[in-house]
């Protein structure tokens, strides 16, 4: 099976995957836990290009170009891979977030970024998508605690920016509710890693 964990900065998708994982080892499932943009030497390479972006920034079209060759890579080399062997990946970040951030809330659009994914993976969805959503006040909190970061500016975009990559990610799971799952990333990392457990066992059965 294969999970992929989205949402905006903040709602603690890298530690829910990892509890996640733990969780399903514990069972004896074996799982390979990954992350995106990278999760192989080239995707982790494309992913130092995209944070670390030249003196005027990537523009639109390259930076999707990026994100799209990452996961290209990461499917064709690591997801797959695994999953033939029989093991459960789980992905910190997948498609969706291209669809949210350069898409959604960014200049290209939905389709533009699903054509991309066509061409670069087949078009590969996860079994299921876990939703993180966090109410805008508790990620100003969570990033201030990170980095003395200010949500003014997350990563160096504006909140309005950030507020349609929530509705975005919002959008995506109301128009497709079997393949997703939205969990409150409200409360500490035990009540959240509850409420994830939970739902993959209802969905994808443990
Ligand atoms: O998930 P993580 O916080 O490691 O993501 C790294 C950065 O890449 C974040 O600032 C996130 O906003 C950005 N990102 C993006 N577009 C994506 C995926 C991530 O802008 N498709």
């Amino acid at each position: 099976k294969f999970i992929a964990f989205e949402g905006g900065e903040g709602a603690g998708k890298s530690t829910q995957a990892r509890l996640l994982a733990d969780a399903l080892n514990a069972r004896g499932i074996s799982v390979d836990c990954t992350r995106e943009p990278g999760g192989t030497p080239g995707a982790e390479a494309i992913r130092d290009l995209l944070l670390q972006p030249p003196g005027e920034g990537w523009g639109a079209e390259a930076e999707a170009l990026l994100f799209a060759a990452a996961r290209a890579d990461h499917v064709a080399r690591r997801i797959e891979p695994a999953l033939a062997e029989g093991k459960w990946v789980i992905s910190d970040r997948f498609v969706d977030s291209s669809r949210a951030y350069q898409g959604g809330a960014g200049s290209l659009g939905d389709e533009a970024i699903v054509e991309l994914h066509k061409i670069g993976s087949g078009g590969m969805r996860p079994d299921l998508t876990i939703l993180i959503e966090v109410g805008e006040d508790a990620v100003a909190q969570r990033l201030s605690a990170r980095d003395g970061n200010n949500t003014d500016a997350i990563g160096g975009r504006d909140l309005e920016y950030h507020r349609a990559v929530w509705t975005a990610f919002r959008k995506f799971a109301d128009d497709d509710r079997d393949g997703f799952v939205i969990i409150d990333g409200n409360g500490t990392p035990e009540e959240v890693h509850q409420r994830v457990l939970d739902a993959v066992e209802a969905r994808l059965g443990l």
